[in-house]
């Protein structure tokens, strides 16, 4: 049996072994689903009933779904460690704010390296073993490298990084470096890392991490199906996430329309994607109409979306129409408050993942979100992941930024009766 991929340009059906990760016609791939097979392989009822079972080969908030990821995987090569089952959380106190009835956040940043991106890499790092890859290597931003990183330290595989250099937040590159991935910085950005990969890949040299590796999308299309379980499987109205290299995007549209072609899901969400506005690649495209296909230079505080060429761009149209999604920009500064204001009421998020937020507030301003739609943001990654910027929003010092939700930082000389004083004023205040 096993699985096919299969080109989304020009349907060519392809063995795995025989091929790339793009098609001849410079395609990219997915994992091709079999909508009739899975039919009579997966049930809502199935999912609930392993949800529910906690042994190790069932822990996983990915492979739960493992029928709809690679068919016929082999359990034995699987290289798990818990991933998924991030937490769904009220925030009534926000959506107050932001003028909406209700809202929740599903949290990736809950993930064992702290990003969603564990969700792709468990699946793509265990082909990768699978097959006997050398050495894995991807370009990053810092929280891909990171989670290959510890799925390669898991399994024993070298895993080779390109990250652009200084543009990446210490947490990630720390992470990186001490799961023991080979290393190395660039001195161009993203994109030019990017580049790189697909060159090496495309001659063999490299087995390409990134998302354009169809594992990839097929693992984290597993953060809707979790979500779509956590509401008792009614779905929401609008997911709101944001969109740099447009991996959640593309897999977002294919964990719908597959549930929906199944009949596991009645009516489609709507896919709301949020870009910084100094790395807007998929926002200009999507104002012209997907007329034309737009890259930009990037520079962004969201540095995990500082992105502008988007591989995954024709997946990412291709999920768009079949949501019925839309895409918007919101600037730093915007990204910076959201940050502020949301880590006030008690949910923190790298800026990236705050960017969401901040989009959701235009989208409900330009009225094409209502106030009484049902909406889930996804949080892609840990508060702790970039404190960096977290203490420059708060100590004033990022350029250009009015830190106008700055929390507050004193010094004190080191005495009980400076102290005294100090919280006599502060009772004070109010
Ligand atoms: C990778 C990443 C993104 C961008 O996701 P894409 O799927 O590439 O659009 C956003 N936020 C965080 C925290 C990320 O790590
Ligand atoms: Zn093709």
């Amino acid at each position: 049996m096993g699985f096919l991929l299969n080109c989304i340009e020009c349907g060519k059906q392809y063995e795995p072994a025989a091929s790339g990760y793009l098609c001849g016609c410079g395609g990219l791939l997915d994992i091709y689903i079999d909508i009739d097979q899975a039919k009579t392989q997966v049930s809502l009822e199935k999912f609930d009933e392993r949800a529910k079972n906690s042994s190790p080969g069932r822990s996983s908030g990915v492979w739960r779904y493992k029928e709809l990821i690679v068919p016929d995987f082999d359990d034995d090569a699987i290289v798990s460690i818990h991933e998924g089952n991030t937490r769904l959380y009220d925030v009534p106190q926000l959506a107050k704010s932001l003028g909406l009835d209700a809202l929740q956040i599903k949290h990736e940043g809950e993930n064992p390296s702290g990003s969603f991106k564990d969700r792709g890499m468990t699946v793509a790092v265990s082909r990768a073993c699978q097959q006997g890859a050398k050495i894995i290597a991807c370009a990053s931003t810092g929280n891909t490298s990171a989670s290959m990183a510890l799925y390669a330290a898991r399994c024993g595989i070298k895993a080779l990084v390109l990250v652009p250099e200084g543009k990446v937040s210490k947490g990630k590159l720390a992470q990186t470096i001490a799961y023991g991935a080979i290393t190395i910085e660039i001195e161009g950005d993203f994109d030019d890392c990017m580049k790189m990969i697909m060159d090496g890949a495309q001659s063999g040299m490299i087995y390409p991490m990134n998302s354009v590796n169809p594992f990839r999308p097929a693992g984290q299309k597993t953060i809707i199906w979790e979500l779509l379980q956590q509401k008792n499987w009614n779905p929401p109205d609008w997911i709101v996430f944001p969109a740099g290299n447009l991996g959640n995007y593309s897999a977002f549209g294919l964990a719908i329309q597959e549930f929906y072609d199944i009949g596991l899901l009645k009516k489609k969400p709507r896919l709301a994607g949020v870009q910084a506005a100094g790395a807007n690649p998929f926002y200009k495209s999507y104002c012209s109409q997907f007329e034309n296909r737009y890259t930009v230079q990037a520079e962004t505080l969201a540095t995990a979306i500082r992105i502008g060429n988007p591989v995954n761009y024709p997946r990412a149209v291709r999920a768009l129409k079949w949501t019925d999604g839309v895409v918007t920009e919101v600037d730093d500064q915007e990204i910076m408050d959201a940050k502020a204001q949301v880590e006030r009421g008690g949910i923190g998020a790298e800026p990236s993942s705050c960017a969401a937020v901040a989009g959701l507030r235009r989208l409900l301003k330009e009225n094409i979100i209502k106030s009484d739609d049902n909406v889930v943001v996804i949080f892609t990654g840990h508060m702790l992941k970039d404190s960096e910027s977290t203490l420059s929003y708060h100590t004033g010092k990022i350029p250009g930024i009015d830190s106008r939700y700055a929390g507050k930082l004193y010094k004190l000389k080191p005495t009980i009766s400076h102290l005294g004083k100090f919280i006599e004023n502060e009772l004070e205040k109010n």
